[in-house]
């Protein structure tokens, strides 16, 4: 059987995981819902989406434009097995009550807060203890990168304490209304969102967050300081457990990747999804170890890492996977991305 999916909310994320959906051969896409025409809903009826109304949008609006409309959200819902809220930050909270009303199964996205679903959702992190819910937060960019990272290390080494600095990303390419254009906004919530958020996928993980945002559009860079219950033997074996991991994509020195400007050139060149880099970004030489000490930065592509959670997290719903790899092994195939390297 497949799952016939929705997705309500078409914007960054959405025409995303919409793509994603389409390209996984357990998963139908059943339609995407808009609020108003725009290039993208152009887009998706040339890709042959079924395109509805949502969110207090106006058919008729749609059809001034040339845009066939399937129907509005409720008619969507009917046709669906889950939906997929994309909507921006807390919408979803509030488009919560209709899906209830539809009596649908639903994936959230990391704008809501943790308590608009049953549980939150990392692939990597806590597949098993999301299977069979009938509502999931999949965690926001940041917070899944850090999730991703946070798997590999407790598993392979414990962690006693975690301090991460978040570069983030002043806004998204196509956006144009927020800023800094010209510096560097200190975020004065101290410590940052960020670290419970990562608690709500791995409760009592000793992990504190301090964030900036700095005028780019292109990804997050995440500072990090580790202290290891366990001394790695060497940096050689942190690298080697990365490499060996889904999802994470690591660059040599000989690469010459300087920063998040080649990073992304390097996404448009392998041409992945939006051309996308859905994976955590390592740099092999922006890793150190000194005994239980591991200093590393990873780069976070803020549009794209949570695509794959959330079709994983659409699986774990219907528990239609074996396990958490089994899952994250047939999304990323579908998706073309890169198996992990054998340590
Ligand atoms: P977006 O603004 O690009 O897209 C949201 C879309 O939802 C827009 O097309 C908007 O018109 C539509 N919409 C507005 N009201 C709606 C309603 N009532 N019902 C349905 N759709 C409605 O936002 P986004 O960046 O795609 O973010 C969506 C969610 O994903 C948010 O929770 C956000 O925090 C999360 N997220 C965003 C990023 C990112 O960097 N863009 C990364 C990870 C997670």
């Amino acid at each position: 059987m497949r799952i016939r999916v929705a997705v309500n909310g078409y914007g960054t994320i959405g025409k995303r995981v919409a793509d994603a959906v389409n390209r996984q051969s357990d998963m139908t896409l059943v339609g995407v819902a808009k609020t108003r025409p725009s290039f993208e809903a152009r887009r998706a009826v040339e890709k042959g989406y079924r395109l509805y109304v949502t969110g207090g949008g106006s058919r008729d609006e749609f059809e001034a434009a040339g845009l066939p409309v399937a129907g509005g959200l409720d008619d969507l819902l009917r046709d669906a097995d889950i939906v997929v809220d994309a909507a921006p930050d807390k919408v979803g909270a509030e488009n919560r009550a209709i899906y209830a009303r539809a009596g649908k199964p639903v994936i959230f996205q990391g704008g809501e807060k943790a308590n608009v679903a049953e549980a939150s959702f990392n692939a990597l992190g806590n597949y098993d203890a999301c299977r069979g819910k009938r509502s999931l937060r999949v965690v926001s960019c940041n917070t899944t990168g850090l999730a991703r990272a946070a798997a590999v290390f407790r598993a392979r080494w414990g962690v006693e304490h975690w301090e991460v600095t978040l570069v983030r990303r002043a806004s998204d390419p196509a956006e144009t209304k927020r800023g800094p254009i010209n510096g560097i906004l200190p975020t004065f919530q101290l410590p940052s969102h960020h670290g419970p958020d990562v608690q709500t996928i791995f409760p009592g993980l000793p992990i504190a967050t301090t964030a900036v945002v700095v005028p780019t559009t292109l990804m997050h860079v995440h500072v990090n300081h580790l202290r290891l219950e366990r001394a790695p033997s060497g940096p050689a074996e942190v690298l080697d457990a990365l490499r060996a991991t889904p999802r994470f994509h690591l660059f040599a020195r000989w690469e010459h990747v300087d920063g998040t400007p080649q990073v992304m050139e390097y996404a448009r060149d392998r041409g992945i999804g939006h051309n996308d880099m859905m994976e955590n970004v390592v740099w092999e030489d922006g890793l150190r170890l000194e005994g239980r000490d591991l200093y590393f930065f990873q780069a976070i592509h803020q549009e794209s890492i949570v695509v794959p959670e959330n079709i994983d997290a659409i699986r774990a719903v219907f528990d239609a996977a074996k396990d958490g790899p089994a899952s994250i092994a047939q999304t990323d195939r579908a998706l073309g991305l890169p198996p992990p390297r054998a340590a």
